[in-house]
């Protein structure tokens, strides 16, 4: 069904199906506030549905579920198909990375009676969205003896929260003259920790303090921070958006949203023809690089263990394995915003509720840097979504010229494989609020779960 509206001719069974896993999406997207904590929740749900570790399945064989995982920060699940892996695999790929602001490696320091915690912003955000919101802080500190500290301030019930504070109009004069980058510059994005003095303490008292509760609660020094990975997010859960609840308000859509869509749908595969893949990774808002992004040998790797413990050891048949593969590469696109209809050219434009977005290309500037979809894969693609009934529609991110993104298709089309972007339409993306449709989180899992069984 190509760009037509979900909600026009839809039976009341399928609503309530949107309505519950839109609930249940919530549920996800709050507990998934990192890339650690997205793919800890992964790996708990892939559990409960019958996944095993790798390294610990007896054999491999049709239905045979299992998953890596990738220094906390990735996860990929398979279930082996009837097939060989040799003729390929069923990939689903998304990233659970999301922009926000990292905590300096020295962070902590006192200024004027406040306690403040130095930041430098990860990934592409309008830097002015992030003062006076409420803000949690989430994620680990490592220390030297090899224990690793959960941190979270913000969103535990009862929990104080943080922030960053911007200049009161009436003393804006001169900032309300900069343009939108320089409102608030990187370096002001600090976060006011605290403002009592410790008692007895002559310098920086308020700092002090602030380390003595981080003693109390973590048992953790000043010089922790220095292996920590701690991420300024916005603080509470996600919630329904709009008075007819259709929409999802939340942090971090982008792209747990597409994540959560292909986790389920994998859930949902019992014996397929070909082998199934759900793959998450990390880094893909600053370019998919290191160990834990999608140009990491960590995917290749998962694939030459399956091959290996199937008993075929043959170099070439990974990368047969990886050339017969298709992939969706999941990441969302951008919605039809009326407000800003003139960044869009309206016939190549995502809307939301209307299905998942097929992306043939994304990239900048005469398709910079994109991967472009074979255009007899696209058919392909085509033909199963509508075979399954899927509603689905075909997107450019913005008019020509006016801006662009991209994704990590172009990696795994590295390995010669057919790739295609794809994914669910979000407004404000990279805001510490998203939106995006319940019908089209429903929709978009319908069309995974289809691919992987084609
Ligand atoms: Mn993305
Ligand atoms: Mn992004």
């Amino acid at each position: 069904m190509y760009a037509k509206n979900i909600w026009k001719d839809i039976t009341e069974e399928k609503k309530k199906a949107i309505f519950e896993f839109g609930k249940d999406y919530i549920d996800y997207l709050t507990k998934g506030k990192t890339e650690r904590l997205a793919a800890a929740e992964t790996e708990a749900i892939a559990i409960k549905n019958g996944f095993v570790k790798a390294e610990d399945a007896k054999e491999l064989k049709p239905g045979t579920k299992v998953y890596f995982t990738n220094m906390s920060k990735n996860i990929a699940m398979y279930i082996i198909g009837k097939r060989p892996i040799t003729e390929g695999i069923r990939i689903l790929g998304a990233h659970i990375d999301s922009p926000r602001l990292d905590l300096k490696q020295n962070p902590l320091y006192e200024s004027n009676g406040f306690a403040l915690l130095d930041t430098h912003y990860y990934g592409g955000v309008k830097k002015y969205q992030y003062v006076t919101i409420p803000l949690a802080l989430r994620g680990v500190v490592c220390k030297k003896d090899g224990t690793v500290v959960d941190v979270n301030i913000g969103d535990d019930e009862g929990d104080p929260v943080v922030g960053i504070s911007d200049l009161l109009i009436h003393l804006s004069g001169d900032q309300m003259k900069k343009t939108g980058d320089k409102l608030i510059e990187g370096e002001a994005l600090d976060v006011t920790v605290g403002s009592i003095p410790l008692e007895g303490e002559e310098k920086d008292a308020v700092k002090a303090n602030v380390l003595k509760f981080l003693k109390e609660k973590y048992d953790i020094e000043e010089e922790d921070f220095l292996s920590a990975e701690i991420e300024v997010v916005p603080a509470g859960p996600a919630r329904d958006y709009g008075l007819d609840r259709s929409m999802v308000a939340g942090y971090g859509h982008d792209d747990r949203v597409c994540a959560y869509a292909s986790l389920r749908a994998i859930l949902d595969v019992e014996v397929p023809e070909y082998t199934s893949c759900c793959i998450l990774v990390d880094k893909e808002e600053i370019g998919s690089v290191g160990a834990t992004g999608a140009q990491s040998l960590f995917f290749e790797n998962t694939i030459a263990h399956l091959l290996q413990a199937s008993g075929d050891t043959n170099y070439f048949s990974l990368r047969k394995a990886m050339e017969n593969s298709r992939m969706l590469s999941s990441d969302v696109s951008a919605g039809f915003d009326p407000l800003f209809p003139e960044v869009n050219e309206s016939k190549n434009a995502a809307y939301l509720n209307r299905g998942i977005v097929f992306n043939k290309y994304t990239g900048r500037g005469g398709k910079g840097g994109s991967n472009d979809a074979n255009p007899e894969y696209v058919a392909w693609v085509r033909k199963v979504m509508d075979e399954n009934n899927i509603y689905f529609q075909t997107a450019e991110l913005g008019k020509v010229d006016q801006g662009g993104g991209g994704t990590i298709a172009y990696i795994l089309g590295n390995y010669n494989m057919n790739v295609i972007d794809a994914g669910i339409s979000v407004l404000n993306m990279h805001a510490p609020m998203e939106i995006v449709a319940k019908a089209d989180v429903y929709e978009a899992y319908l069309a995974y779960r289809a691919f992987l069984l084609a």
